[in-house]
């Protein structure tokens, strides 16, 4: 991860021109796709990524089904065309624990219990990557989940907080992301600041990562409100 040769911090800024605490650009919008029960697509710097939700509806095989809650499921999908090199279709190791980890911190915030023997599809299709998809994936999922108008306790709101250099700053992108020493992708239910992922790659001093926890949770916090404002956007249904 880390390289000393590659300067991430020029003049007290980022590569890009921005702050420490400063986001990229979000833009997200719900009800794009016809034929899901909801949708959103999402702008997070060069990110762009479309969430789909299908369900609640019958679980086949029936032996999976259980008779007090629904089964969410996640299918994290990164596009062939979505990085530099073509990524080789399929599952691999990183998109099986991102789908996991999801769906985990999904199952926080939906109400299963409203639909027993029932399954819920989440897709999530990565179509451009640029660090940060991890989150910049829940949080679309977690609109296209409002948007197809199934009961949710709280919205999910993501954000990376991570160090280059010497500094702790937030939403690495991408050559902070490969050369910087640590990054920490958080997942939050926003009104009750309730943890539900929290990750970390490279190494932080505990002061360093409460700097950083501080940081992405202010980061998740505003991402929140583009959630929200994109729902209203389509009347929230
Ligand atoms: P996240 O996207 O949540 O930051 P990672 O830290 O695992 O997850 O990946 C960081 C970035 O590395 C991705 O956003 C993407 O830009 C790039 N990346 C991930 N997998 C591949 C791959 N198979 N080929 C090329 N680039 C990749």
């Amino acid at each position: 991860m880390a390289n000393k040769d590659i300067e991430l911090i020029k003049d007290g800024k980022r590569l890009d021109g921005r702050r420490f605490d400063e986001l990229r650009n979000i833009k997200i919008k719900a009800g794009v796709l016809e034929r899901a029960d909801g949708s959103a697509y999402l702008e997070w710097g060069k990110n762009r990524v479309i969430a789909a939700v299908y369900g609640p509806r019958n679980l086949h095989p029936k032996f999976l089904q259980d008779p007090t809650k629904a089964y969410l499921r996640c299918t994290y999908n990164m596009a062939a065309f979505s990085v530099e090199d073509r990524k080789r279709p399929g599952p691999d190791r990183r998109s099986v624990e991102i789908s996991k980890v999801t769906a985990d911190a999904l199952r926080c915030v939906v109400m299963l219990e409203k639909y027993p023997n029932a399954v819920i599809d989440v897709f999530i299709e990565i179509l451009q990557a640029d660090a940060g998809t991890r989150c910049a994936g829940l949080a679309a999922a977690s609109v296209a989940l409002a948007h197809a108008g199934i009961p949710m306790k709280d919205l999910v709101s993501t954000c990376t907080a991570g160090k280059i250099g010497d500094e702790v700053v937030v939403d690495l992108g991408k050559e902070e992301d490969n050369y910087g020493e640590a990054d920490v992708p958080i997942a939050i239910l926003p009104t009750k600041k309730e943890v539900v992922l929290l990750q970390m790659d490279g190494k932080l001093t505990r002061e360093e990562f409460d700097k950083a926890y501080e940081l992405a949770v202010d980061g998740a916090t505003k991402v929140y409100e583009i959630q929200k404002a994109a729902l209203a956007m389509v009347g929230g249904n």
